[in-house]
């Protein structure tokens, strides 16, 4: 992530939302997260609070090794670009379209799209989640911020979001499920679909774990 990103990141005062605890039947699951370019020390400290064990995955042998998979925020066209230096788009759509669990957050939302708006040139996508995104949606970095949203799944607390140059769904198929809106725009910022859920915001940079315990529960229930 861009040093302004950090920048913002490190001056983040994490809500005092407490963390869901593991399942009580927590078997336990291998989660990777995808290693190229972002915020992974992040995902990776969230999994274990989530009660999964953590990987990072930079090659096919780790990716074999994996029950689910997180992408994490960053840059979309870079991890797209490093995933395909890595030899990596080709066993990660085998995988997904095996059934593998996977999340995305923020660039990992738009990795996982159908289509894109404000797409890079020649960028590619997973294609996991029918869906339509609009990358930078919300602006550009100075209009990065914060929000409390609903999250259908995570209880009646407001999920504090963090959202840095965030894209949202612009449109979503029928098989999507609508988890989360933005309040002030109404906008859709976090789906599920099957094996796969995305969100257009942080989890990861907040002490709430909530969206990884939803996660680490699709990953022990799916794979
Ligand atoms: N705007 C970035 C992209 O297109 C995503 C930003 C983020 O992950 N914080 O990839």
């Amino acid at each position: 992530m861009p040093a302004s990103d950090a920048a913002l990141v490190s001056s983040q005062q994490a809500p005092a939302a407490p963390a869901t605890a593991p399942s009580a039947n927590a078997a336990t699951v291998t989660v990777g997260v995808l290693a190229l370019q972002g915020d992974v020390a992040e995902h990776l400290r969230a999994i274990t609070a989530a009660g999964g064990t953590p990987l990072t995955v930079r090659r096919r042998a780790e990716l074999d090794a994996v029950d689910g998979l997180i992408i994490p925020g960053g840059e979309s066209t870079t991890i797209w670009k490093l995933a395909d230096i890595f030899d990596l788009l080709g066993p990660l759509r085998e995988r997904i379209g095996a059934g593998m669990p996977v999340f995305g957050s923020c660039a990992g939302m738009i990795m996982l799209a159908s289509r894109l708006v404000e797409r890079a040139s020649e960028q590619e996508t997973l294609g996991a989640i029918d869906m339509t995104v609009r990358r930078n949606a919300f602006g550009r970095q100075a209009d990065s911020f914060e929000s409390d949203i609903e999250i259908a799944g995570a209880g009646s607390q407001p999920f504090r979001a963090v959202f840095i140059r965030a894209p949202w769904v612009e449109e979503a198929g029928p098989g999507v499920e609508i988890l989360a809106a933005e309040p002030r725009t109404g906008r859709i910022v976090a789906v599920r679909q099957g094996q796969a859920l995305a969100t257009a915001f942080h989890p990861e940079l907040t002490q709430d774990y909530r969206v990884h315990s939803i996660f680490t529960d699709m990953v022990r229930e799916l794979s």
